[in-house]
């Protein structure tokens, strides 16, 4: 009997609301299985602040080392705003990433079929898009060193090294192989020197990998294509800055931000969540989409825990759900036939994945 530790880090806002969800599909799922959970808590961000005026408390950095896997929910909220940078919910996260080293934000969109009209784009644009957008998460311009504020100016800067450029192109490259065998790198190499590096990289570690085959773009050209012809990509492979940006475009493809999972990896660690905030304007409610959750729940038995058959039956679910047209409030115009509460829709997605058992 496999027991696996998860690390739980529910968060502010609807963070709680949506990882109460996922785990309850999890712990549908593991019944009558060769495997259970055995699920920690921690702090994180606003809460943590709450309680020890540390938006990470050590014990939390220690506690995800520790577990086979993160499922984190989302942090930050209004009441928080006001703090110092290094106070903020926000810089919690960012020293998660950095303490366990997780260097590679994965990111899929997937066009679900029953949700089609959930996207601002025409339908033939999107129907079969499954991409991947591949961000380097813990370098470039959200560490480089200097910056800072001086008098009338203020300043960041874009730093890579090969080897930094060299692991992350490595797991592009990986997961490429694993699906549809393309990568796209996505720079500014006409304008950046470290672009140029980047570019000179990323063709170099392509020859490690000849059966993937290998595009560069340009990021302002990338911007558009993602918009103009999404199915033209498989993995999009890019820098930090780069990748915060055209991840969020191409999660917009898919219509709502509640339905997108995410995960952060690097060697020491796995942290799994959906791509939205914290939503303080429905936080409490019960009307927060938790699919995005369950859905990182889903990639993290398929990504760390190699549980693929498990991670397959909560798409399945999931897709069944929404095909019998329960919605809840953000995609409620989109074929609904019953509007349920976060919780209801968990708990649908829970009987879905029992009976599959
Ligand atoms: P947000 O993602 O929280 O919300 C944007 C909009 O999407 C809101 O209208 C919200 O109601 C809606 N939304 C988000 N998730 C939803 C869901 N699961 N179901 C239905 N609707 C959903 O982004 P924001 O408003 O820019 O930020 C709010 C707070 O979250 C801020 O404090 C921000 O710093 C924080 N934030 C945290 C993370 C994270 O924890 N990883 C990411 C982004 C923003």
């Amino acid at each position: 009997m496999k027991d696996y530790k998860i690390a739980l880090i529910k968060g502010d806002g609807i963070g709680p609301e949506v990882i109460n969800e996922a785990q309850k599909v999890l712990e549908a799922l593991s019944i009558n299985q060769d495997f259970s959970f055995q699920f920690e808590e921690y702090l994180m961000g606003g809460c943590a602040y709450d309680k020890y005026q540390n938006p990470l408390p050590e014990e939390t950095i220690n506690g995800c080392l520790k577990a086979d896997a993160v499922l984190f929910g989302a942090i930050g909220g209004n009441k928080w705003d006001n703090l110092p940078r290094e106070l903020r919910p926000e810089s919690g996260l960012l020293k998660l990433r950095k303490n366990l080293e997780v260097f590679a934000n994965i990111r899929p969109a997937i066009v679900f079929d029953e949700l089609i009209d959930a996207s601002t784009l025409k339908s033939e644009v999107i129907r079969g898009v499954d991409l991947v957008v591949v961000r380097e998460l813990i370098g470039g311009i959200y560490f480089g060193e200097p910056k800072g504020r001086e008098g009338n100016k203020a300043y960041n800067t874009m730093v890579y090294t090969i080897d930094e450029i060299s692991r992350i192109a490595k797991v592009g490259f990986e997961l490429a192989r694993s699906r549809r065998k393309k990568l796209c790198s996505v720079d500014k190499a006409n304008v950046l020197d470290v672009s140029t590096l980047w570019r000179e990289v990323v063709s170099e570690i392509a020859k490690e990998y000849p059966d993937v085959e290998l595009t560069h773009q340009y990021v302002d050209n990338a911007s558009m294509q993602l918009i103009l012809n999404p199915k033209q990509f498989d993995v999009i492979l890019t820098s930090n800055l780069f990748g915060d940006i055209l991840s969020d475009e191409a999660s917009m493809l898919t219509g709502s931000i509640g339905l997108l999972p995410s995960a952060s990896v690097g060697e020491k660690a796995a942290l799994y969540e959906p791509i939205h905030g914290s939503a303080p304007d429905i936080a409490g409610l019960g009307i927060a989409n938790p699919i995005a959750a369950i859905l990182s729940a889903s990639m993290m038995l398929k990504n760390t825990l190699k549980e693929t058959t498990s991670a397959n039956k909560i798409q399945k679910a999931i897709s069944k759900v929404l095909k019998d047209g329960y919605r809840t409030k953000d995609i409620a115009s989109f074929g609904a036939k019953e509007i349920c509460s976060t919780s209801k829709m968990g708990s649908l997605i829970a009987e879905y994945v029992k009976k599959e058992q």
